[in-house]
């Protein structure tokens, strides 16, 4: 079995770790002997897109979404037919304000998104700054996702998120949700990286871009014991009871 990762703009959009998620996904592939094929897509290096398995966004700054955003609005049919085809998604902060219809940038610029998602992004005064410990609403075991998030764009809409906020702030630091799930895609403002110390959610990704290639419905354990003491001394360090 193989998989090919399609890292979208590795050059512009890599930040608070984000890279650690390709790298997440790419070993634990291949400790259970799939092939993981990483694809860079960018800017000076487009290639098709049509037979990715997982598409990775990262964050950025608000100079390189930009950049990006422009450049991508020409893909933006591929990656609608593609998300609606069921292919595996992850697009963090700047990633998920861009599936969006608009983000409004800190210097007041109305940034085009790829209007797959109706949503907005506005951003406000006052970062969103720090840890994030979220219960996901996927049904994943453990509940909770943890994280680190920094964003001046405020997020909102009614799809339905991908986690209720227990510690930090989310979308929008107001309505308690955080991110949004559409069939395998999922936007998040969750860095830190993400996957390394939420491996049910690494697994998660992997096992529906399994399924919907070869039709796998389980995946093979991995020893996640140091994994889950990364996420459990997020856990311990910054839960409300603390
Ligand atoms: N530039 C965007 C914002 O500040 C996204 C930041 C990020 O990707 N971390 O909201």
């Amino acid at each position: 079995m193989e998989l090919k990762i399609y890292h979208m703009y590795p050059d512009l959009l890599n930040l608070y770790g984000d890279l650690g998620n390709i790298t997440c996904l790419c070993q634990r592939c291949e400790w259970r002997g799939i092939k993981a094929h990483i694809i860079p897509f960018s800017k000076d290096r487009e290639v098709p897109l049509e037979e990715g398995d997982i598409f990775f966004m990262g964050g950025g700054s608000d100079w390189g979404q930009n950049i990006v955003f422009s450049h991508l609005l020409g893909y933006q049919r591929i990656m609608e037919e593609l998300i609606e085809d069921e292919a595996v998604f992850l697009s963090i902060c700047g990633g998920y304000q861009f599936l969006g219809a608009t983000y409004i940038d800190a210097a007041g610029n109305n940034v085009r998104g790829l209007e797959i998602f109706d949503y907005e992004t506005v951003s406000e005064g006052g970062r969103l700054i720090g840890n994030i410990i979220t219960k996901n609403v996927l049904g994943l075991e453990p509940e909770t996702l943890v994280g680190f998030e920094n964003h001046g764009g405020r997020t909102y809409h009614d799809q339905k998120p991908l986690g209720r906020v227990m510690v930090g702030y989310g979308n929008n630091g107001k309505d308690q949700k955080e991110g949004m799930v559409y069939k395998n895609c999922i936007g998040t403002y969750l860095h830190g990286p993400l996957l390394p110390k939420n491996p049910h959610m690494a697994d998660h990704l992997i096992l529906k871009a399994l399924n919907r290639k070869y039709g796998l419905s389980k995946l093979q354990l991995l020893d996640d014991r140091l994994e889950y003491a990364a996420h459990h001394r997020v856990l311990e360090l910054y839960s409300p009871t603390k």
